[in-house]
């Protein structure tokens, strides 16, 4: 299959590309390079064996994305292109409604163009918002709290309004839960622009002295620990659960909503102390106030993914972070 990865170039998408050349499809990446550089094509190009094709250009760029389209004949999209950064997106909402919502309009407009109907959306586990309950399954009400949440719910919910006025397209949308790690070479993996806003880079430049401390965002949540509890998913499972979306999409048309996550949650502390062990290193911390906006707890109920995709995220909580710690030592001794 030709596959186009819209913001293939970051740090999803790059280990996406790497899954998908394995399993023998054309990826052509499509970015910005808005929040990646082009170093990472030619470590991308070191891991597949052979070069893979990109082209800079903006999601928003409705010709270029068409033309695009055309010229390498391709037969579906992943859509990774856009902004992230919660915080960010309170301080900037239009950013963020622009690169999120009017890219992803302008690239429908371009694959309505092209006839091509099949695509996979990075969706965020984020849409549910507060936690009603505990494992999230999809059909957990969804309900944002930030404008970046908000991004990616309007996008789910225009997919879907998509799909319903013609059931050809084969749409899925994915819910990531926190992707961390990196691919097991080293070479290329998460490599935020500034100050880290997640917790395993932070911890990363921390173990290796970029930065003094860590702050631990609250100490008092209801969880065992006090502090924090996500669900870590390594990037080389969910890229791997991208190309099981590809096949599901393959055979089945209408939109899909499917989390993406381990089912298990690790606290804050837990992250430390596993990154501690994995890298050798000490991760001096200080536990601080609460971040505003966060939960105390937010892990998925995975069965949906194991059901349609046949996927279950198999790598460990070491391997994430020894993963993540060789990545920082390649770009360390460069
Ligand atoms: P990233 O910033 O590393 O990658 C996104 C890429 O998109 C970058 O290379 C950037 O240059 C490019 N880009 C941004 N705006 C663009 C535009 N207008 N046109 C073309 N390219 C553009 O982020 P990531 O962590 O790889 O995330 C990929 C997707 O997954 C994003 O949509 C993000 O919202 C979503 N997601 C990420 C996480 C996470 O924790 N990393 C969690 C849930 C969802
Ligand atoms: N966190 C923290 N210090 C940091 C960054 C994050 O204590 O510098 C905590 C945060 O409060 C949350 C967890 O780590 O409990 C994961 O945060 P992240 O921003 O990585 O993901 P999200 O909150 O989006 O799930």
């Amino acid at each position: 299959m030709n596959v186009l990865l819209t913001g293939g170039a970051g740090y999803i998408g790059s280990h996406t590309a790497v899954v998908l050349s394995q399993l023998g499809h054309q990826v052509i990446l499509y970015d910005n390079l808005s929040n990646s550089s082009c170093i990472v094509l030619e470590k991308l190009a070191q891991i597949a064996g052979r070069k893979i094709p990109f082209v800079k250009g903006d999601v928003r760029d409705t010709g270029l994305l068409s033309n695009v389209l055309a010229s390498y004949e391709i037969n579906a999209v992943v859509h990774f292109a856009g902004l992230k950064a919660v915080g960010e997106s309170a301080q900037k909402p239009i950013d963020y409604y622009t690169n999120n919502v009017q890219g992803t309009i302008s690239l429908l407009q371009a694959m309505q163009l092209r006839g091509i109907k099949t695509i996979v959306f990075s969706s965020s586990a984020t849409v549910y918002g507060e936690p009603r309950y505990l494992p999230l399954d999809e059909n957990h009400p969804t309900n944002a709290t930030n404008p970046y949440g908000r991004t990616k719910l309007h996008v789910e919910e225009m997919l879907r309004d998509v799909v319903t006025s013609d059931s050809q397209w084969r749409i899925a949308c994915l819910r990531y839960f926190n992707p961390v790690g990196a691919h097991e070479s080293g070479l290329i993996g998460e490599s935020p622009c500034g100050a880290p806003n997640n917790l395993m880079p932070y911890i990363v430049q921390v173990a290796a002295g970029q930065r003094a401390k860590l702050e631990v965002f609250g100490g008092d949540y209801p969880t065992p620990d006090g502090t924090g509890v996500r669900d870590y998913i390594h990037v080389m499972d969910l890229a791997e659960g991208h190309a099981a979306t590809l096949n599901l999409l393959s055979q089945t048309t209408g939109w899909h909503a499917i989390n993406l996550g381990t089912g298990k949650g690790y606290s804050v502390l837990d992250m430390i102390q596993a990154f501690e062990k994995a890298s050798g290193r000490q991760v001096p911390y200080e536990v601080v106030a609460r971040r505003a906006g966060d939960v105390a707890e937010c892990f998925a109920y995975p069965n949906k993914a194991r059901e349609l995709l046949n996927m279950t995220a198999r790598r460990t909580l070491n391997e994430m972070c020894a993963s993540a710690w060789r990545f920082q030592q390649s770009i360390q001794f460069e």
